[in-house]
């Protein structure tokens, strides 16, 4: 598979308050700046937790200023099992309408927290026209030789920024 046909999946966006405490979201942010700027000319996509959105404007506006680098997708309302919901449909729904909504875009892609799914959650993510991510590997698989279009990491992980690199 040739590496620009790859998607970057970056988990865990606007999560950074339940990763660590408030005082390091910058840090974070910087780390992210930094991804952002490795991943130009590639698949960038963002899988989001859509309630957490409003609590980081100056990652949003940058994000907004630079919006054609980036694919926003959802990874949830909040980081939730989403195989242990009643309702995953209206969960993934408010977050689809959230991430539209404040970056203009239009969602094709639910990336499930944990990896964990479900035949409720195809069901759901169907009846909304999204794609479930299925298949996927960690820039530790793939450098082991497993293979899938996407790849998924953690910004904040240095090792796998690490990873990442030598993958590009
Ligand atoms: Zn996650």
């Amino acid at each position: 598979m040739r590496k620009r046909e790859l998607i970057f999946r970056d988990d865990d966006i606007y999560l950074t308050k339940s990763i660590c405490s408030p005082d390091r979201y910058y840090y974070n942010f910087e780390k992210f700046k930094k991804v952002h700027h490795l991943l130009k000319g590639y698949r960038h996509s963002l899988a989001i937790i859509a309630s957490e959105i409003d609590n980081y404007p100056l990652l949003t506006e940058f994000l907004l200023q630079n919006k054609n680098d980036f694919d926003f997708q959802i990874h949830g309302w909040n980081h939730d099992d989403y195989t242990e919901l009643d309702n995953p449909y209206s969960e993934i729904k408010k977050a689809k309408d959230k991430i539209e909504k404040t970056f203009g875009v239009e969602c094709t892609i639910f990336y499930a927290p944990y990896n964990h799914r479900n035949d409720k959650l195809r069901k759901a993510c169907q009846k909304l026209k999204l794609e479930l991510n299925e298949k996927f590997v960690s820039p530790e698989q793939f450098l082991e030789g497993k293979m899938a279009k996407t790849l998924y990491f953690h910004y904040w992980s240095d090792s796998q920024v690490d990873n990442l690199k030598k993958i590009l």
